[in-house]
């Protein structure tokens, strides 16, 4: 997305993704950086955040008017950023309005557990601005979320809409994970059936990656966890997008849905988090906050890891850093390549599974044209049922959204 002023001169509406890397309690699965027992440093680490704000919104590129360079949307994820109080949301937005113009309408996300979460809460944040609700609910069932280590019940998710509801949100999402070990297609059914009775404008579905490094990972590695069965996995997913699409939802990316403007057909819908499709095109965004990972300028970079590292780096960081989008809390950046952006742009716009890509956005993107730089992998995925050309839109087949991973394999 690019701001055109009058004069015909563009410039980038970035998206910001905030970091809240603290939890009450590390659940087995996660491997996100996030650190429970720390919740002490989050008045400090809401300072840092603060300074980077500063520090990277004063060198980003103004807008074509020569205004605050612009926003369209700001995600606050984690973590558990619920775990902040209204006042440090405030002071954060001091920072961002201080430094960004947002633009009207301006999609404002932030993550939250269904436990920590109060009416009281909800209509102060909702009073600050943020307009959209991510609940990690994950699963309906007392004994998933017992084995997930997951601190809520289902209880707690039905108060949480409830009060979200009543509070003014009128765009909530809530996130499911399947594929978990003895989940039967039963339980998930149920699962799925309970979260359509809260009438949630998205929903997310990812099923479990068994991450190295994780609890998960380790008892599965030693046999302790029986793994879950992939094509059981497979027809939870498949059951899942028939059962959405005859309720009215659109599935706009490989694991994610948002409720159609229309009754049934339409596939554009108004609460398809414009947030998260910045990344799937490709568009810039800039990351504040320990870990968090960014993309602008034709950098790609990422930042510290560790809470109290990324508050010192913030505060007394001995070398100036001048260069956007980067900051003293940067430890990783790469300079992209033609070559990374293009292998990119195909391994994010092929997840939106109506959009996908199209030879005039490759051609406006890149100066080539898509079948010239890649029409032998795409030829070839076609001819294995995993990508379909449709006029000029070239998407993933059913197929070929349950074996994502081999396609995108193709362009790295
Ligand atoms: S609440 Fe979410 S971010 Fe925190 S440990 Fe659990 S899965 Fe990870």
């Amino acid at each position: 997305m690019n701001f055109t002023c009058e004069c015909g001169k563009t410039s980038p509406v970035y998206s910001l993704y905030l970091h809240i890397p603290f939890c009450t309690h590390r659940c087995a699965y996660c491997d996100f950086n996030t650190y429970a027992g720390q919740e002490d440093m989050i008045p400090a680490y809401v300072e840092a955040l603060c300074k980077e704000i500063d520090h990277v919104g004063s060198r980003a590129e103004r807008s074509a008017s020569g205004d605050k360079a612009q926003a369209h949307t700001i995600f606050f994820g984690g973590g558990t950023p619920s775990l902040l109080s209204p006042p440090q949301f405030d002071s954060i937005f001091k920072s961002i309005r201080a430094a960004f113009t947002l633009t009207p309408g301006c999609e404002i996300t932030i993550e939250a557990n269904p436990g920590t979460v109060s009416y009281e809460n909800l209509l102060e944040l909702r009073k600050i601005g943020i307009n959209r609700i991510s609940f990690g609910v994950q699963s309906a069932n007392a004994f998933e979320l017992q084995m997930l280590e997951r601190a809520h019940n289902f209880f707690d998710v039905i108060e949480a809409v409830t009060s979200a509801r009543k509070a003014g949100f009128d765009n909530l999402n809530l996130d499911l994970i399947y594929g978990l070990p003895e989940q039967t297609l039963d339980s998930w059914q149920t699962t799925v059936n309970r979260i359509l009775d809260l009438h949630p404008e998205h929903i997310s579905a990812y099923a479990l990656t068994l991450e190295h490094g994780t609890p998960f990972g380790r008892w599965a590695s030693k046999g302790l966890l029986p793994l879950p069965d992939p094509d059981l996995a497979a027809e939870m997913y498949e059951w899942l997008g028939e059962t959405l699409d005859a309720n009215g939802y659109v599935h706009y990316e490989i694991s994610n849905w948002a409720r159609s403007n229309s009754e049934f057909g339409n596939q554009n819908s108004e609460f398809m988090c414009q947030h998260n499709l910045q990344y799937w095109r490709s568009l810039p965004y800039l990351a504040f906050g320990a870990g968090a990972h960014g993309y602008a300028d034709g950098y790609r970079y990422s930042n510290v890891l560790r809470i109290k590292t990324y508050i010192e780096r913030m505060n007394n960081y001995p070398i100036p850093i001048s260069q956007f989008p980067l900051s003293p809390a940067t430890v990783n950046q790469h300079k992209q390549t033609l070559k990374d952006d293009m292998s990119e742009y195909m391994l994010n716009n092929l997840r939106l599974v109506q959009a996908g890509i199209t030879e005039a956005d490759f051609r406006s993107r890149f100066g080539s044209g898509l079948m010239e730089v890649y029409g032998k992998e795409i030829e070839g995925l076609i001819r294995l049922g995993l990508l379909e050309r449709d006029g000029g839109i070239i998407r993933l087949t059913q197929r070929g959204r349950l074996l994502g991973n081999q396609v995108f394999l193709r362009f790295v």
